[in-house]
C-alpha cells in the first residue's frame, strides 16, 4: 500500500509538469505509467500478496477538450496554437468521432463554400498521406497530426464521466481510462465539451434541450406546430467489395424484412457506401436506448441488404460482398446545450448578421424524419431548404449560459432542432471548434470566463481567428501588427488574373463573384513587398490556393471522384516549394525555404532581420503552372 501511495504521488507530481516535454514539437499520448515493482490486484506469486489496484492520476492543463471528433480536434489544435496547454480526451481508441474508421461518415461542409483552417489542414494531410483513401489510415493521419502539435496531449480510451463543481465553475472532470483502469482527475481552467452527447456538460448541470421546438418559439417555418421529443437518428454504414464473381449472401436470423413497396424515397442506388436512411430515431431517451438501437439497426440493415442481394431486383449487386459494416451507430442528435443565444433556422434563412459571428455554415436544412426507417411513409429527410451563401454562427451559441467555464462545439451547441439539421455537419462543427479553441486560450491568458469575451474582446477573437486562416463571413482582417499593411509598394513578377494588391485586402478567399487573389502567369513567379524605412521582420505568413470550390473530402467510393468533380491527391493549385528573400543593401539574401508544403496557411518563421524589402519566390506547385495566393502578412 505504501508503495502504491508513493507511486500515485509521483505520478501526480510528474504529470502536473508533463507539459514541459510536450513543447518539443512532437507530443506523446498520456497514460498512467506503471511502476514495474508494483503488481496490482492479482495474486503475486513472488510473495503471495494481493495488492489492491488504485491507479489514480491528476492531470492539470489550461484547456481540457472532451471528445475528439472533428469539433474537438479543431478546438484542441486551435487552443494549443494560441499557446495554451491542452489535453484532448476521447473515450474511444481512434480519433475522428463519426468520421473515424469506426463509423466512416464523410466530412462534409457548407454546400456553398469550403471551410479553411484546421479542417482544411486535416483533409489536405489526408490527400497527401492517404491517397489510397483507406479509413484505418485516415485514423492514423489524424493521430499523427495531433501528435505533431506542440502544447497538445491526447488521451485515448478516456471518458469524462462527471464534473466536480465549485459554484458555477467546473473544478475538475473525473475521467476513466478504460485501457489502463485508471481514474483521472482532469483539472483545467476552461473545459470544451465536444463529445456530441455532452455527458460532462450535463453532469455539470449545464442547461440543455432535446427534441423539436414549437414553430412559434423562434418563428421557424419548418418546425412542428407543437414541441415534442423527436431527435434525428442513428445509423450504421457499410462498404461493399466487387468479388468479380457471384457473392451469395445469407441474412442473419434476426434480419428484419425490408418492405420496399411501402418505403417512400428510400434510394437504393448507391451499393458501395451504404444507406444513410437505415436510421432509427427517438422521441425520448435516445442515449439510454443506444444498445437496443444498435441491435435494431443491425436487423434493419441486414434486412435491406438481404433485399438488395436476394430480391432479384438488383442484378448489379450479384458480385458484391460486404467488406465492412459498422458496429457503433453514428449519432446525429441528442443534447443541445443552451448558450446566451439560441441560433435558429429563421436567423440562418434570413442570413442574420451577428456582431459576434465567429463561425458559419451552409449545409441544407436536412432534417431527418421522426422514426427513421420505422416511419417509411415520410421521406428519410425533408431537405427543407438550401443556402446559396453562408449563414453566421454567433459566439454566444458556443458556451454554456449557466456553467461559467464551459464551452461547446460540434452537434451539442446552442441551436434549435431545425438549425441543427444544418449545423451538425462536420465541416461546420470544425469551424466552431476553431472558434472556441482560440477563445478558450484567450480566457486562460486573461483569466476570464468565456462569457467575458463578448462584447469587449470579440474583435480580438475574430482577428486572431482570421490570422490563422479561419474564415468569418463579413469580417475583414484588420491587424495593426501586420507590417505588410504598411508597405510602400507591393508588386509581382507577372499577373494573369486578379491583382497583387488583393493580397493585402483583408479577405483570404474569393467571396461569391468577388476576387481576392493574385494569380501569376508562370510557375516561377515572385511577389515583392517594399517599405519606406527598414522594418524588423521575423515571420511571413501566406495563404495559398487549394481550390475551395472543389470537394476534398474522403468518400467510401473513390471510383466516384470524377462524377463528383473531385480529384485524388493534393490539389494541383497548391504551392509546394517556395523561398523568402530579404534585400540587404542591394543584394537579395535567402532567409527561409519551404519544401513539400501541404498547407493552405503557411506561417514561416526566421531569425529576425532588418530590411526594406522582402521577396516571396514561388518555385513549384502540385501540378499547375500558375501560382495563386490570397494573402501575405509580415510580423516581427
Ligand atoms: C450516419 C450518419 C451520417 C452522417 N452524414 C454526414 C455527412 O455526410 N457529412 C457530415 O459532415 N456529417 C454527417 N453526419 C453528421 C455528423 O457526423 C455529426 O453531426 C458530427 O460527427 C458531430 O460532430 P462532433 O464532433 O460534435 O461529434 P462526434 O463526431 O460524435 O465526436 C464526438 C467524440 O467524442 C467522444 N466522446 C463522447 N462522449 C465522451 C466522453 N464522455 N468523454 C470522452 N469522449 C467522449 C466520442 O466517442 C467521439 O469520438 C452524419 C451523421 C450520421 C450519424
Amino acid at each position: 500500500m505504501k508503495n502504491t501511495l508513493l507511486l500515485n504521488l509521483l505520478v501526480v507530481f510528474c504529470l502536473s509538469f508533463q507539459f514541459s516535454w510536450a513543447q518539443s514539437g512532437t507530443t506523446d499520448t498520456l497514460s498512467y505509467v506503471a511502476d514495474p515493482t508494483v503488481h496490482h490486484n492479482w495474486l503475486y506469486l513472488g510473495d503471495n500478496t494481493h495488492p489492491q489496484p488504485k491507479r489514480v492520476m491528476t492531470v492539470k492543463t489550461d484547456v481540457a477538450v472532451i471528445g475528439a471528433g472533428i469539433a474537438g480536434m479543431s478546438a484542441a489544435v486551435a487552443a494549443a496554437r494560441q499557446g495554451a496547454s491542452v489535453v484532448l480526451i476521447n473515450d474511444r481508441p481512434v480519433l475522428g468521432g463519426n468520421a473515424s474508421s469506426e463509423m466512416r461518415v464523410t466530412v462534409n461542409g457548407a454546400h456553398c463554400e469550403r471551410e479553411t483552417g484546421i479542417v482544411e489542414e486535416l483533409l489536405l494531410a489526408n490527400k497527401k498521406y492517404n491517397m489510397q483513401e483507406s479509413y484505418p489510415v485516415w485514423d492514423h493521419v489524424l493521430y499523427n497530426y495531433m501528435r505533431a502539435e506542440p502544447n497538445l496531449t491526447v488521451m485515448l480510451n478516456t471518458q469524462a464521466v462527471k464534473a466536480v463543481m465549485d459554484g458555477k465553475d467546473i473544478k475538475e472532470a473525473i475521467c476513466w481510462q478504460s485501457s489502463t483502469e485508471t481514474h483521472i482527475k482532469l483539472i483545467a481552467d476552461v473545459y470544451i465539451d465536444c463529445s456530441g452527447d455532452g455527458f460532462l456538460a450535463a453532469s455539470a448541470g449545464a442547461d440543455y434541450r432535446t427534441g423539436r421546438e414549437a414553430r412559434s418559439e423562434f418563428n421557424e417555418k419548418y418546425a412542428p406546430e407543437t414541441s415534442d421529443g423527436w431527435q434525428q437518428g442513428e445509423c450504421i454504414m457499410m462498404i461493399t467489395k466487387d468479388m468479380g464473381k457471384p457473392a451469395p449472401f445469407v441474412a442473419p436470423s434476426y434480419a428484419r424484412k425490408f418492405h420496399a413497396d411501402k418505403a417512400f424515397k428510400r434510394n437504393i442506388k448507391n451499393l458501395k457506401e451504404g444507406f444513410w436512411w437505415v436510421e432509427i430515431s427517438s422521441d425520448a431517451d435516445g442515449i439510454g436506448s443506444r444498445e437496443a438501437t444498435r441491435d435494431s439497426l443491425m436487423a434493419y440493415f441486414y434486412g435491406v441488404w438481404d433485399y438488395v442481394k436476394n430480391s432479384g431486383k438488383f442484378p448489379q449487386a450479384e458480385n458484391l460482398a460486404l467488406d465492412w459494416v459498422g458496429s457503433i451507430p453514428g449519432r446525429r442528435e441528442s443534447r443541445r446545450f443552451m448558450g446566451d443565444y439560441i441560433l435558429n433556422s429563421t436567423d440562418m434563412l434570413e442570413h442574420k448578421h451577428f456582431e459576434d459571428a465567429v463561425a458559419w455554415g451552409g449545409w441544407s436544412l436536412d432534417e431527418h424524419c421522426p422514426g427513421g426507417i420505422k416511419n417509411l411513409t415520410d421521406p428519410p429527410s425533408y431537405f427543407h431548404d438550401r443556402f446559396k451563401t453562408p449563414y453566421e454562427i454567433p459566439y454566444r451559441s458556443l458556451y454554456s449560459r449557466n456553467v461559467s467555464n464551459l464551452m461547446l462545439a460540434g452537434r451539442d451547441i446552442s441551436v434549435t432542432h431545425i438549425a441543427l439539421s444544418s449545423t451538425r455537419i462536420m465541416g461546420t462543427c470544425g469551424v466552431e471548434g476553431q472558434a472556441v479553441g482560440v477563445a478558450a486560450a484567450m480566457c486562460v491568458e486573461n483569466n476570464i470566463n468565456p462569457r467575458d469575451i463578448y462584447p469587449t474582446k470579440i474583435k480580438e477573437l475574430q482577428q486572431r481567428m482570421l490570422r490563422q486562416d479561419y474564415y468569418i463571413p463579413n469580417v475583414k482582417a484588420d491587424d495593426n501588427k501586420d507590417l505588410a499593411q504598411k508597405v510602400k509598394r507591393i508588386s509581382a513578377s507577372d499577373t494573369s488574373e486578379g491583382d497583387v494588391k488583393f493580397l493585402l485586402d483583408g479577405i483570404a478567399r474569393d467571396v461569391q463573384d468577388t476576387i481576392h487573389h493574385w494569380t501569376s502567369a508562370s510557375s516561377k513567379a515572385y511577389v515583392d513587398l517594399e517599405w519606406k524605412r527598414p522594418v524588423e521582420l521575423s515571420s511571413v505568413e501566406i495563404k495559398f490556393d487549394t481550390n475551395l470550390h472543389r470537394g476534398i473530402m474522403m468518400h467510401k467510393d473513390p471510383a466516384k471522384y470524377e462524377e463528383r468533380g473531385q480529384i485524388q491527391g493534393v490539389p494541383p493549385e497548391l504551392v509546394k516549394d517556395f523561398t523568402i528573400e530579404a534585400k540587404i543593401g542591394k543584394e537579395w539574401k535567402q532567409i527561409a525555404e519551404v519544401k513539400d508544403n501541404i498547407r493552405r496557411f503557411v506561417p514561416v518563421k526566421f531569425d529576425s532581420i532588418k530590411t526594406k524589402a522582402v521577396r516571396v519566390k514561388f518555385n513549384d506547385t502540385y501540378g499547375l503552372s500558375k501560382i495563386t495566393v490570397f494573402e501575405l502578412r509580415c510580423y516581427n
